[in-house]
């Protein structure tokens, strides 16, 4: 703290990492980011984790872009072993913005000019803010001529969303993680949040210290099961097996909620009969839980006067993502937990603005505001307002685009601030379909893996030299504001866009974000009475609100659900097995994901100088058994084999792993976890399952 001495200013903003949305401000001297406090935000109430607290300093990174480049001619796209992206002058070469603007455009308008609108396609960034993901969407739509827009909630929580879409007629949380502090019972599966959202898994410690009992359901242990009443490790896969057994207990003992569910919902009398036979008896070998473990958890959660329900992305990357969602959203409906306090349904987003990327349309398949791009009245609103035309064809999710450039349909893309090249499963496929495009544009702060696909990089704006809103898991709308100049001649993500867009003949003419607000409040009901003006005075609005000077709404569907009738509806499902069951010859499941200091593909968080020196190099965690039966000590090479690829790691011993199970975080490049992953798709949310991949393990040779 004695560098708060030096410091001469302070900029209050919002951390650039996880959904949670964490309040904090930027203490600077001489434009640079000393150190970074949390404040008393309503997520975080002054806390922060080693991210938000330490992970300030990647924009100043020595590989920073600062001027746009263009591919050197001759130089073959892709990941060269002897490419430095820290001295990209050996592949691309600078230019100014104006001869890289036009030959982005040029390139991106003569593909649709010769194989029209469904030849280009685009994926914007859950990390940039809601009015650069309007901007970009709206491009997309209004520019490219087609709905093939996309981003990263496709990868983490589409299926959740398309469950929730289903059932309740909305695609966000019914209640904040506060809540947790007013809930009798936290059944909390398929997340881990102490390591993936740290500061709400300060709320329910909190709430557990409380008396608040906690139920964690998940193949791994995790920090919070030294607060749970209940931690039970279900068999990987086995989710959609264990979630019908409870709900054949809350069935068959009649535990459910005869007043809520006729007030409220449709569809039970389907569920009841559907769920009969999938008893904890029948269901204990597909999920691998004693019959009366379900038996005690089902009459907990059906007995508290109120429960909540949080889920991650161990429940959404699944084949069956959307399933479990659904079985979870019955197993709150049939109960009554939702509409009060202390009740509710809660998928903890990912990153610090999917929620709000989401909301602003960054989804092919539908407008603003979740509103279907097939509904003739909402295309006619968006057309009146954008006062363009717009396709009534459905686009291409992040997966099917990559298939699409491989069957040679989508020719030329238009990438902000995603990094496929790291992120989509399968990526030797996902590389070469990179490679296959005639034209790829790249808007980022780094040459990522991705950007060593370009034809084009455009040096965009890191969050803390960024003035935006951004929405966090919580649905609160939250002000970003810019602490620091960008650096060289790299420009804000909105500007990039409109100059893309003008150079599409759009003819944009926005001079700040607040503008592109205004734009967004005509075509988005979720942010009434939610101003600019507002944003600025209280830093921080709950949609939906009721009035100008009203808060937010914390819980909401207290009275009705956003559906016709006003009903939510019950969505009955069955197990199904994962795509890539193991066998003999890959007999361990592979899972994958975050650590706790690292964010997504690491191109953050492996140039934040604190956060890389704690966690440097690619690890799989096993448990001890796994080791001793592969005769591995911890820190020994280990290879991982799917049926799409190798690599090799360094094994860690973790006792929180079964045997049978190695989990590898996707942020290194050195190791890419997702060479191995299986692309197979959710049928529903056309999410990749990135939770289970068959695989072999052997021990490696030391380099
Ligand atoms: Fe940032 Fe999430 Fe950590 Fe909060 S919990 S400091 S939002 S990474």
């Amino acid at each position: 703290r004695g560098d708060s001495k030096v410091a001469d200013r302070q900029v209050d903003s919002v951390c650039p990492y996880c959904g949670v949305g964490c309040q904090l401000t930027y203490h600077i001297k001489d434009d640079a980011i000393l150190f970074v406090e949390g404040r008393d935000g309503p997520s975080n109430q002054n806390r922060l984790c080693v991210k938000g607290r330490f992970g300030f300093d990647y924009p100043n990174h020595s590989a920073r872009l600062t001027r746009p480049l263009i591919r050197r001619p001759g130089v073959a796209k892709g990941l060269d072993p002897d490419f430095d992206p820290a001295h990209p002058l050996s592949h691309f070469r600078e230019a100014s913005w104006d001869e890289a603007l036009d030959l982005a455009a040029d390139g991106l308008t003569r593909l649709k000019a010769a194989h029209g609108p469904d030849a280009l396609a685009g994926f914007g960034s859950a990390k940039c803010s809601n009015e650069e993901a309007w901007l970009f969407q709206k491009l997309v739509r209004t520019g490219f001529g087609s709905n093939h827009v996309d981003h990263c909630t496709r990868l983490c929580h589409a299926s959740s969303v398309a469950a929730l879409m289903e059932c309740l007629g909305s695609g966000a949380v019914t209640a904040s993680f506060m809540q947790a502090l007013e809930a009798d019972v936290v059944l909390l599966t398929g997340c881990n949040p102490a390591v993936n959202h740290p500061v709400a898994a300060t709320y329910f410690k909190q709430a557990a210290r409380n008396g608040t009992k906690l139920i964690i359901l998940d193949p791994r242990g995790q920090a919070l099961d030294a607060y749970a009443h209940r931690s039970v490790r279900f068999t990987p896969g086995g989710d959609v097996a264990l979630y019908n057994a409870m709900l054949n207990v809350i069935v068959t003992e009649g535990l459910f909620d005869q007043a809520y569910i006729e007030a409220h919902t449709e569809g039970f009398a389907a569920l009841q009969a559907h769920v009969g036979d999938m008893t904890p008896e029948a269901m204990t070998g597909l999920c691998g839980v004693a019959p009366e473990t379900i038996r005690e958890i089902a009459r907990l959660f059906a007995r508290a006067e109120r429960a909540m329900i949080f889920w991650g992305m161990g429940i959404s990357q699944h084949v069956h993502g959307t399933d479990n969602a659904r079985c979870l959203i019955s197993l709150a409906l049939a109960c009554g937990h939702i509409g009060r306090p202390g009740t509710g349904l809660h998928p903890l987003r990912g990153q610090n603005n999917v929620q709000g990327a989401s909301d602003a349309g960054l989804i092919p398949m539908v407008l603003p505001d979740y509103q279907p791009v097939t509904d003739a009245q909402v295309r006619a609103a968006f057309e009146e307002l954008w006062a363009t035309p717009l396709d009534d064809k459905p686009g291409l999710t992040v997966v099917e685009i990559m298939e699409a450039i491989t069957a040679g349909t989508i020719k030329g893309m238009y990438i902000q601030g995603e990094n496929p090249a790291m992120s989509d499963p399968d990526l030797d496929h996902a590389r070469a379909a990179l490679g296959r495009l005639e034209h790829l544009v790249v808007q980022d702060l780094f040459v990522t893996e991705t950007a060593q696909f370009a034809d084009i990089i455009l040096p965009a704006s890191a969050w803390p030299e960024k003035e935006g809103s951004v929405t966090n898991t919580n649905r609160q709308v939250q002000l970003g504001r810019a602490a620091v100049p960008l650096p060289g001649e790299a420009k804000p993500d909105w500007w990039i866009i409109q100059e893309i867009a003008r150079r599409f003949g759009l003819g944009w003419d926005y001079t700040h974000p607040r503008e592109v607000f205004a734009e967004m409040k005509r075509g988005m009901a979720s942010l009434d009475h939610i101003s600019w003006a507002r944003l600025e005075r209280e830093d921080s609005v709950t949609y939906p609100c009721a009035a100008d000077d009203a808060p937010g709404a914390d819980v909401v569907f207290s009275d009705a659900f956003p559906r016709a009738g006003g009903r939510a509806r019950f969505a009955p499902t069955r197990p199904l097995p994962p795509d890539e069951p193991v066998d003999a010859e890959y007999p361990t499941v592979l899972t994958t994901g975050r650590q706790l200091e690292h964010w997504h593909t690491g191109s953050m968080t492996r140039r934040a100088r604190v956060l890389d020196a704690l966690e440097p190099e690619a690890v799989a965690s096993l448990a001890p058994a796994e080791l001793s039966r592969l005769h591995l000590a911890p820190g020994d090479p280990v290879t991982i084999t799917t049926r799409r690829g190798a690599i090799t790691l360094t094994a860690r011993v973790d006792p929180s792993m079964p045997a049978g199970l190695v989990f590898v975080p996707f942020c290194y490049v050195e190791a890419a976890a997702n060479i191995l992953t299986n692309p197979a798709l959710d049928p529903d949310g056309k999410i990749p399952e990135f939770k289970y991949a068959a695989c072999r393990l052997s021990r490696a040779e030391p380099q």
